[in-house]
């Protein structure tokens, strides 16, 4: 469905890729992020003109483009400090065939992809349909959708790169651990042993680096902005979520999110808004941490506020200390004027 604001959330959802294409060819950081950001600005502009499933062909060669013509600037003034006359063409024929090349790769990557993720991928990073809107269509969660699309882009940026070098891996290790790197799922990556197979294997060890490449999202880490009661939900759904990964029981999981909820709520009633940031961890052994932090007016008595029966919420949800009697750690960091960090750890397994 056509929207004004669909095409700001199509590009924004572009940029990683955008990143690692121009970081792959301009060392410079500087330049490289002027680059991306000049990509993102034609791709924005283009956006609206562009086929349905195509803008992220379109953002490829375009970021390839913008990289060429840096590079053809650079060459004319290396050359002119020789030559009074500059003789090439404007435009070289190369520029297009790469156009084609990155095209069909796209093409061909996105024909690995199940018919079910490739319609999810398309849907939400073309069309720009949100992950809630995707979870209902498809009988599923927000958080799940988030998650299903994490993993699709990791293995769609896998299949990207093995079609344009045109390479089949030599071994049936080699994408199971590529697409762990691609996602930067630590655990996954332990599973699969992919450190010592990129030790072993010179392909997988050339492709891991665009893989590792910053500007790329972790599987096993959701940040939630929070502003709103939507958004507490969003958060108690996503923590619950990832510490499904984990050998949780379901009781388990509903303390998570009960805890994950109330430090959100506490975020809206008292700091207008802030951040939640839950996380897998593995060490001294795993369990979920979450993160809450807000920049709002801060607490002048955290021990107060920690004691049971002290609440501001006039007896609505559990607050601070229902967190904390829910989760195995937790501390509190406040200050006046600056804001307030919750951070919360659940043990898995026994205590
Ligand atoms: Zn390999």
């Amino acid at each position: 469905m056509p929207d004004q604001r669909a095409p700001q959330a199509d590009v924004a959802a572009l940029i990683p890729m955008v990143r690692r294409i121009v970081a792959a060819r301009v060392q410079d950081g500087p330049t490289a992020e002027d680059l991306v950001q000049e990509t993102l600005v034609r791709v924005l502009a283009a956006a609206p003109r562009v086929e349905p499933g195509m803008l992220e062909s379109y953002a490829i060669v375009t970021a390839r483009n913008v990289v060429a013509s840096l590079w053809r600037e650079r060459d004319r003034h290396r050359r002119n400090q020789h030559r009074v006359v500059d003789l090439l063409p404007e435009e070289t024929h190369d520029d297009a065939l790469m156009a084609r090349e990155e095209q069909s790769a796209v093409v061909q990557a996105l024909a690995r992809l199940s018919q079910r993720e490739r319609d999810t991928l398309l849907a939400h990073e073309v069309a720009g349909q949100d992950t809630r809107s995707l979870a209902g269509e498809l009988g599923s969660t927000a958080g799940a959708v988030a998650a299903q699309l994490n993993r699709t882009r990791a293995r769609m940026r896998v299949e990207y790169l093995l079609a344009l070098e045109r390479i089949e891996p030599p071994t049936d290790r080699c994408r199971p651990v590529l697409f762990a790197v691609s996602s930067g799922d630590r655990r996954r990556q332990r599973e699969v042993d992919a450190g010592r197979h990129l030790l072993e294997c010179d392909l997988c060890a050339r492709l891991s680096h665009p893989l590792m490449e910053r500007g790329q999202s972790r599987d096993d880490e959701v940040c939630i902005p929070i502003r709103s009661d939507a958004d507490i939900v969003a958060a108690r759904q996503a923590g619950r979520e990832l510490a499904a990964r984990l050998g949780f029981s379901r009781t388990e999981l509903t303390l998570i999110a009960t805890a994950v909820s109330e430090v959100s709520r506490n975020i809206v009633r008292f700091a207008d808004s802030g951040e939640v940031v839950i996380e897998l961890v593995d060490q001294p052994r795993q369990g979920v941490r979450v993160l809450a932090r807000d920049t709002g007016p801060g607490i002048p008595d955290v021990e107060m506020a920690l004691e049971d029966g002290f609440s501001t919420y006039n007896g609505l949800g559990l607050g601070l200390p229902g967190a904390r009697r829910l989760m195995d750690e937790f501390a509190i960091v406040s200050e006046i004027g600056r804001g307030t960090t919750v951070t919360m750890t659940k043990w898995c397994g026994e205590r």
